[in-house]
């Protein structure tokens, strides 16, 4: 049995936007799973789905055995959520945070308590832990919001966005932690645009790009799947994607072209041996080159492979694309 299954899952929110458009994945029990996207692609309104806390307009989920939509009781005891906005009193001790947590769950007692001094003490929380959490570092308070999410021992954890907003140092030691969650017999879905962050926690994942998956495996698996080297070489004056194709036809090596604003992105077998040519092709055809770079296959690669587009630019249009929808 899968400990989250999502079949179909389909989201439209009032104006028209297609938040989720057929998205389906499995996750093992026991593991880190990573739904990877962009902005905007759809993996918060999954995880609302999945912790119960939205309804899909079409397609079915389950989580822990139990159906999202028949069985929502089931689910929210079985789970732990960690929302990007965090949930903790910021006027309460972190102990306290826990405590109410677990009398939720109607813990109480001996029972209660040693749960939460061994949670404080696997969050390196122990000597806060009667301080206000408003007094917390930012990395303190995340922390709290992980242990406070398994009070009550669920099955399956959901991160959303766990490490967004904080400081690089304080990502890492978030990653450490979350590592350490492994290996326990939860079950963790993350949510992330860090594909760093999905190349190190998790296990298998999925690219979410436009409320559907596009492509899944583990970051391994994913990465293999790209013959080669990347090569990028950012445009001095930009280019029409048609004319550096043009250009770039029967270099040899290269086996695929893509053009995104003033960057080239081609793929070769051998990218070292591959790049001398494609700048006398670029020269030829009065295309002028900034920069070059090859480089192993990264997720970003990935990325750009199934959803035409990399990150950054994915992440640039939905940016504007918010711009608009505040004005
Ligand atoms: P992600 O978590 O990947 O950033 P979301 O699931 O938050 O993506 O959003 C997917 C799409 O749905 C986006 O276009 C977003 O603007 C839109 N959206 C999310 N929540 C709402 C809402 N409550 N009302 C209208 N549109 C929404």
């Amino acid at each position: 049995m899968y400990a989250i299954e999502a079949a179909s899952l389909a989201k439209t929110y009032p104006g028209d936007v297609r938040a989720l458009d057929g998205l389906s994945f499995s996750v093992e029990q026991g593991t880190v799973f990573g739904l990877l996207g962009p902005n905007g692609a759809g993996k918060s309104t999954t995880v609302k789905i999945l912790t119960t806390l939205a309804h899909p307009d079409a397609g079915s989920a389950s989580v822990a055995g139990h159906d999202v939509l028949a069985e929502p009781a089931g689910v929210r005891e079985a789970i732990g959520v960690v929302s990007q906005q965090g949930g903790h009193d910021r006027e309460a001790t972190g102990r306290e945070n826990m405590r109410l947590q677990g009398q939720v769950y109607d813990m109480s007692g001996a029972d209660l308590e040693r749960r939460i001094d061994s949670l404080l003490e696997q969050f390196h929380l122990t000597e806060a832990a009667d301080r206000l959490a408003r007094e917390y570092s930012g990395g303190m308070q995340r922390r709290l919001d992980i242990a406070t999410a398994l009070v009550h021992k669920p099955r399956v954890l959901f991160l959303d966005e766990p490490t967004t907003g904080l400081d690089p140092e304080v990502r890492a030691e978030m990653w450490e932690e979350i590592a350490r969650l492994r290996g326990e017999g939860l079950t963790v879905l993350l949510t992330t645009h860090y594909l760093e962050e999905a190349d190190r926690l998790a296990a298998q994942l999925a690219i979410v790009d436009k409320g559907k998956v596009v492509a899944e495996g583990s970051p391994d698996e994913l990465k293999r799947e790209l013959r080669g080297d990347a090569i990028h070489v950012e445009l001095a004056n930009g280019a029409a994607d048609g004319d550096v194709a043009t250009a770039l036809d029967g270099v040899p090596g290269v086996t695929e072209v893509m053009v995104e604003d003033r960057a080239l992105h081609a793929r070769a077998d051998d990218g070292a041996r591959t790049v001398p040519g494609v700048l006398a092709a670029l020269e030829a055809a009065g295309i002028e080159a900034a920069a070059v770079t090859v480089a192993r296959p990264s997720l970003d690669d990935v990325y750009l492979r199934h959803a035409g587009r990399t990150f950054s630019e994915a992440e640039a249009q939905t940016d504007t694309a918010d711009q608009e929808e505040s004005r």
